[in-house]
């Protein structure tokens, strides 16, 4: 067979018409996949492990890959979608910005016979043919645990909780709110802890989360425990509250275990830090985007709802872990993170 179909290609060279270059392209074209990262700056996975990770698992598979960042601009990732589909990718997959830009990217590549994933956000009302992301609920569930068991240990007594959450267009945060506000509404109504001031960042902005938190304490100096929706929040308030030497006192969670992150748990700065290991995320989302681009349909394990388009999407959720100062270690022993990047030194 396999001669048999050479010496067909090589009939339909010899012709030289148009359906033969068309086929013998065809036949030969890798499956071709266009991934496109939402900033830079709000997190420091995105580059460091996500554009990382995507490209190890599309290389091992063989596939032609092209990876992209929209550096938090909504036109530059509607112009980079609209790039990668007019090239022909056969699968797009995206972190979006907002659900609107979202929604109106993942539809046209739809329409244009392109197939779909959401990586990491959930596109909402959107229509990517899965989704592929942590449990972002259980992340949130870590935080608000993490943040109780740093206040035990320190005995504090009634509490002020602040909360600064991520941006509230980022279907995640508000799924890691429900999780930690789940911890600790009970503590609220109790009158365990005291409901302090409760923040959206906008575009998840260091920038702004400082400016937030420095108003927060101002207004309400005596704020005893901080949820920090992801590491780069939390180095905000802790720059704040080392202006003030509170650092230390204050517990405050994080997330992404990021090399930051992990130096201000060490320090005795940061209370926690979620850890996702980006490496099972890409590998997961690579292998669905490669099934797609083949045409076959990807096996995924859960189903998570759309409340705006209702609609069940086909998932995969992974388990993310608590890291405190007891198990940093685990975190630099997976390779996720290398010791040097970390023990800087100082
Ligand atoms: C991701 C987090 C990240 C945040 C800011 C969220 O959607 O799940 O890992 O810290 O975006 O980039």
């Amino acid at each position: 067979r396999g001669i048999l179909s050479l010496l067909a290609i090589g009939a339909l060279a010899a012709s030289g018409t148009a359906a033969c270059t068309a086929n013998v392209s065809g036949a030969g074209s890798r499956p071709r996949i266009g991934v496109i990262l939402p900033d830079s700056k709000s997190s420091a996975r995105w580059e460091t492990a996500d554009r990382r990770y995507l490209a190890a698992a599309f290389k091992a598979a063989g596939v032609d890959y092209e990876i992209q960042n929209a550096q938090n601009d909504k036109s530059a990732f509607t112009t980079l979608a609209e790039q990668m589909i007019t090239q022909g990718v056969d699968v797009l997959m995206i972190v979006n910005l907002d659900s609107g830009t979202g929604k109106a990217v993942l539809d046209k590549a739809r329409n244009a016979g392109v197939a779909t994933i959401d990586y990491d956000r959930l596109t909402l009302g959107g229509s990517a043919r899965y989704y592929v992301s942590f449990d972002n609920a259980a992340v949130g569930t870590l935080q608000g645990q993490g943040l109780v068991k740093c206040l035990t240990d320190a005995k504090a007594t009634r509490p002020v909780i602040a909360e600064l959450n991520g941006s509230q267009t980022d279907n995640n945060s508000t799924l890691f709110k429900e999780g930690y506000d789940g911890v600790l509404g009970p503590k609220f109504t109790s009158g365990e802890y005291q409901k302090g001031p409760d923040q959206w960042i906008e575009e998840w902005d260091n920038t702004r989360a400082g400016t937030a938190f420095e108003q927060m304490m101002t207004a309400q100096p005596d704020i005893g425990g901080v949820i920090a929706a992801n590491d780069g929040l939390a180095n905000a308030a802790i720059n704040v509250l080392k202006k003030q030497g509170l650092n230390g006192h204050i517990p405050v969670t994080g997330q992404d275990a990021t090399a930051q992150g992990l130096q201000n748990i060490l320090a005795g700065d940061q209370c926690m830090t979620v850890y996702k290991d980006v490496r099972r995320e890409a590998a997961a989302a690579a292998k669905l985007a490669i099934a797609l681009a083949k045409g076959e349909t990807g096996v995924t394990t859960a189903k998570v709802y759309d409340r705006v388009g209702k609609r069940d999407v086909d998932a995969i959720l992974l388990d993310p872990k608590a890291i405190t100062r007891q198990n940093v270690r685990d975190v630099i022993d997976d390779g996720y993170v290398a010791a040097d990047e970390v023990c800087t030194g100082e």
